[in-house]
């Protein structure tokens, strides 16, 4: 029997009649499509190159599929990734090809998928400029605790750092977990729970409420468990260990009020694929995955999968890597018998990277 058809029947055991089965031959060819098309679309200016090359190499790991990379692809992915490393520090969106630009600043998301791809190609990290990623990191961060996408300048003026969310934070999160440098970490968690709302959930930013939804909680709860991991005082003025559980028990309640059959990102919307990650991960995250209905979110999830391969929004929408990655990857966190690798759900690779990239770090930071 092919590993794909024991696959679907795993899946129809488990799952309603009318359900589609899980399309792994489709996925693994989808992605593959994307990453072959990455290097002709969008040159020069467009910064989110990166990030969907993340998005495809993270997926092709996760479907078991980085073996069949030949040397040379590999090698020219990791070559074009240490070309976005900047001189001062973290990594760049894309390379420009016109104007020489390694001195241009990193940019903080740009530079936690850079790592994340490295980690997933299996890249020797020797040429990792750890101390300028170190600077880099704590150039970054606000007096108030919040993170900008790019070095912050005495004279930057305040309004430019209305990029300073929840998002940046985790990625600081992640790249703090992995290097371990000294930044201001009670200072990110008194942030992280200014954004905290009544109902559980955390917006973007401290007093936005209207904008708290399931990303954000998702960037507050990994980015608190990372920085708990490394910190040995993760107490905010002796009150945040006191309500931490309260406030666990609200926001894992907020979560699993989000599941509709797939999830909802915040109350009154409709299900999208992306909240089964983001909402899925944060329930794990807190501890109580048995608490997802699994094979309702599976249902919706499926039926989402485009025929060609890759995911919508919903079975509506035209796939995109993004929702086709947080499908798979929210699929690899509930049904690990549908043949993906196991994901790390705060790192959001799989675990086989996310241990190679912590043991290749321990390795470059023993030689400086
Ligand atoms: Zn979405």
């Amino acid at each position: 029997m092919s590993e794909q058809s024991e696959v679907d029947e795993m899946e129809q055991e488990h799952v309603p009649a009318k359900q589609k089965t899980f399309k792994k031959n489709a996925h693994i060819a989808y992605f593959t499509r994307c990453l072959k098309a990455l290097p002709s679309q969008a040159e020069g200016q467009d910064g989110n190159r990166i990030t969907i090359a993340f998005f495809c190499l993270s997926a092709l790991d996760l479907l078991g599929q980085l073996h069949t990379f030949s040397e040379e692809q590999r090698k020219g992915w990791i070559e074009w990734i240490w070309r976005l490393q900047s001189s001062s520090g973290g990594f760049r969106g894309s390379t420009c090809m016109d104007i020489p630009d390694e001195n241009q600043p990193g940019h903080l998301p740009s530079t936690y998928t850079a790592l994340m791809c490295l980690g997933i190609l299996r890249a020797p990290l020797d040429r990792l400029d750890v101390v300028a990623l170190g600077k880099f990191l704590r150039s970054c961060q606000a007096a108030d605790g919040s993170f900008s996408p790019t070095p912050i300048h005495d004279d930057s003026p305040l309004t430019s750092r209305f990029e300073n969310d929840l998002r940046m934070t985790y990625c600081a999160s992640v790249i703090q977990y992995l290097i371990n440098v000294n930044i201001d970490i009670s200072s990110a968690q008194r942030l992280i729970h200014r954004c905290r709302t009544w109902e559980g959930g955390y917006a973007s930013k401290p007093g936005v409420i209207e904008s708290q939804e399931g990303g954000t909680t998702y960037c507050a709860i990994a980015s608190l468990s990372l920085f708990s991991s490394n910190s040995e005082s993760i107490d905010i003025e002796g009150v945040y260990e006191e309500m931490k559980m309260v406030e666990q028990e609200a926001t894992l309640r907020w979560a699993l009020q989000r599941q509709i059959g797939g999830f909802q990102g915040r109350p009154g919307k409709l299900e999208d694929v992306c909240y089964s990650f983001w909402i899925g991960a944060t329930i794990h995250i807190l501890g109580h995955p048995q608490l997802i209905d699994s094979l309702s979110d599976l249902s919706f999830l499926l039926s989402a999968q485009s025929p060609l391969g890759g995911f919508g929004k919903d079975p509506e929408a035209y796939p995109d890597p993004y929702h086709s990655y947080l499908a798979l990857a929210a699929i690899s966190l509930s049904h690990p018998d549908l043949g993906l690798l196991s994901l790390d759900p705060r790192l959001n690779v799989s675990n086989d990277t996310a241990d190679y990239l912590m043991k290749e770090m321990k390795r470059i930071r023993t030689k400086i």
